[in-house]
């Protein structure tokens, strides 16, 4: 039997996180710290000590490191609440990176790594960054072609490598940098390493200017050059970088899903309300044919979104990987809720592509999730190989 009713419990902390949002989180949005490379981190800071205050901070994450252990289910529910505005999932510390990351080091990091690393991560005294993906020729689509390497010298290796798109990486104390280990000649493959930042080894050559804004230090170009990292300080096994990626990535997929859905239902609800009062040729807008489609097509596109966010982190919840699923619900949540935001702006007219409403910034933010954690053409690709026979 299928049963979507809700737990009592589970209802109340997406309604708490609603309240939180809407009361305490809304009027920081005109708030001239959130910047074109994301809020400063004095902005930051103000908004985690409100959710900190409200017992919000870090659901995701385990008890013992403060959080409310929610397993993927109740994420969905209570991420799809804080993205209702942007600036929510900042301020509960539930947004990308940190999210993914903080995942990550709770299923692979040591006992050591973990009291270090992820015990000041989760309770937002430490922002961290991700650093993968590569200018050409190096990683992007296709990590195999990763290019930054890390040279063993006796118990230490040593980093060096060109990163871009790194968000957070300007103003993050923790970086997890993905390079292919050396022992001299042998490869030992794709692996990751944790360093504390700043290091002089690290550094931020330029903020790139992008059409989203939602995250904290924005998105940086690095050069990494004579990293030394301490074998201690070597994330999971050596060699098994990839692995590890997708164990973050199929997860963090789809909490980006879950917190954009939440900022694309914020832009029905007001193209609902702009419908509903504004008259054209006799009656409101919503009344009129084309634009009352648009406005049911966004309802059933939401609609199926969340269906399948909540069927594919119930998944993850029976503790499958969700390699799979989480690709196929990735591709069409990013790809749907880019409808909505499209259809949203187009209802509310010229004032759409204003800023008098969050609509513009939910457009642009919506528009960059069909690139990050694989395109939709990769995934579609990725997806056609699982499902079509190897030839023999
Ligand atoms: C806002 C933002 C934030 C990001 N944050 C991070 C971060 O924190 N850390 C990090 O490491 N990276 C980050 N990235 C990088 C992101 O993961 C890459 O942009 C993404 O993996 C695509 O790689 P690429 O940009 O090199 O595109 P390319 O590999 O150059 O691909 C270009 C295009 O080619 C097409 N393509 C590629 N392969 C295939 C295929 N097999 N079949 C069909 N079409 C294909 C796709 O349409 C793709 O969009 C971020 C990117 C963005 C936009």
């Amino acid at each position: 039997m299928v049963d979507f009713s809700l737990r009592p419990e589970d209802r109340a902390l997406q309604e708490r996180t609603r309240d939180f949002v809407r009361s305490a989180v809304v009027p920081f949005e005109k708030d001239p710290r959130w910047t074109d490379h994301g809020p400063t981190e004095v902005l930051r800071e103000a908004l985690n000590a409100l959710a900190r205050e409200a017992g919000l901070l870090a659901p995701q994450v385990a008890p013992e490191f403060g959080g409310l252990g929610l397993g993927h289910v109740q994420r969905a529910l209570v991420f799809e609440a804080s993205g209702y505005s942007i600036l929510g999932p900042v301020a509960m510390h539930c947004a990308a990176p940190d999210e993914g990351n903080l995942h990550l080091l709770e299923l692979v990091a040591s006992p050591a790594q973990r009291e270090r690393y992820l015990r000041p991560m989760a309770q937002a005294r430490w922002l961290s960054c991700f650093a993968m993906t590569e200018p050409h020729p190096g990683a992007g689509s296709d990590p195999a072609q990763l290019a930054s390497r890390a040279d063993r010298d006796g118990d230490h290796f040593v980093v060096n490598g060109h990163k871009w798109l790194i968000t957070g990486a300007d103003g993050a104390r923790v970086v997890i940098v993905m390079a292919r280990a050396f022992d001299g000649a042998h490869e030992l493959g794709p692996t990751m390493f944790l360093a504390h930042l700043p290091d002089p080894a690290v550094k931020v050559v330029r903020l790139l200017d992008t059409m989203d804004s939602s995250f904290v230090g924005g998105h940086a170009e690095l050069r990494i050059e004579g990293l030394r990292v301490h074998r201690d300080d070597v994330l999971g096994e050596i060699g098994q970088g990839l692995r590890y990626a997708q164990v973050r990535l199929a997860p963090a997929r789809l909490t980006h899903c879950m917190r954009w859905l939440g900022s694309a239902m914020r832009a029905q609800e007001i193209a609902l309300d702009y419908a509903g009062r504004r008259q054209a040729f006799g009656q409101p807008l919503a009344r009129h044919g084309g634009l009352g489609a648009m406005l049911a097509d966004n309802e059933i596109d939401l609609h199926v979104c969340r269906l399948a966010i909540l069927q594919a982190a119930w998944t993850l919840d029976q503790g499958e990987s969700g390699r799979h699923v989480s690709s196929l619900v990735k591709v069409f949540v990013s790809e749907a809720l880019f409808r909505v935001a499209d259809r949203c702006l187009q209802v509310l007219g010229g004032m759409g592509v204003t800023r008098d409403t969050p609509v513009e910034r939910i457009f642009r933010e919506i528009r960059a999730f069909r690139i990050y954690d694989g395109p939709s053409e990769v995934h579609r690709w990725a997806i056609a190989n699982r499902i079509t026979p190897r030839e023999h």
